[in-house]
């Protein structure tokens, strides 16, 4: 029993006690071994994230010079 070996998704070590019997706690208990799906969601999620945002901020652009005419 000792602290968890897992890591958290924003790349710092896991400070929970590990399970007994086990190198992770209760949140990477599981998950080990699906951490880089998980990391490559994360990273699609936050690059869909991203593309949305920059969408938005194109068409607000274009909208604003359209209606203003700036
Ligand atoms: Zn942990």
């Amino acid at each position: 029993m000792g602290t968890c070996a897992g890591t958290n998704k924003d790349g710092t070590s896991c400070s929970n006690a590990a399970l007994d019997g086990s190198r992770y706690c209760h949140v990477h208990q599981g998950a080990e071994g699906q951490s880089a799906d998980a990391h490559a969601e994360d990273e699609y999620s936050f690059g869909t994230m991203l593309a949305g945002a920059l969408a938005v901020s194109v068409v607000t652009y274009f909208l604003l010079h359209i209606v203003l005419g700036v």
